[in-house]
Order: C-alpha cells, then sequence, then structure tokens
C-alpha cells in the first residue's frame, strides 16, 4: 500500500522519504502533571490507535527534515488534509 505524503516545503513525496513520529497528543502535560509518574508515563506510551482519520508526526528524513503533522486515514493509508476532506 503506498501512501503520498505533502511535505510543506517540498510538497507531495513518496511515503519512503519520511519517518512516523507517531501520533499527536496535544500539549505535554504541565509542570506540576510532569512530577506524576503515571501521567508523563500515560502520556509518552499510551496511543490512541484510531481507526480512520488520525492527527501524526511525521518527518521528511531523506528530504529537508523538517517535521510537521498530517490527518491521515488508517483504514486507506492516505493523507487528509482534515476531516471529511477528500484525500491528497
Ligand atoms: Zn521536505
Amino acid at each position: 500500500m503506498s501512501l503520498t505524503i505533502t511535505c510543506p516545503l517540498c510538497g507531495n513525496r513518496n511515503g519512503y522519504e519520511f519517518r512516523f513520529g507517531g501520533e499527536d497528543k496535544g500539549p505535554r502535560p504541565g509542570d506540576t502533571e510532569m512530577s506524576d509518574p503515571k501521567i508523563w508515563c500515560d502520556y509518552v506510551h499510551m496511543n490512541e490507535c484510531k481507526a480512520g482519520i488520525q492527527k501524526e508526526w511525521w518527518c521528511h528524513k531523506d528530504g529537508c527534515g523538517t517535521w510537521f503533522c498530517i490527518n491521515r486515514d488508517t483504514l486507506k493509508n492516505n493523507q487528509r488534509s482534515r476531516e471529511g476532506d477528500s484525500e491528497i
């Protein structure tokens, strides 16, 4: 299954040029919460693994090296600009 990813600097490229960086989980836990190992452990290791549109981090490792977020449909393995939008 091929995947084309749109790098914000280089444009559409083959998915093999990129490194998956995991789900976008939003901001890190605050300073007071970081002292609680359970909260920090859940933030780092627990993933939703959504079936459908998921916001993810990717790095263009074989290109410009930029880290960016995309919305990917995990069932069809294609990039979406937003939920409900057509595939790119
Ligand atoms: Zn790039």
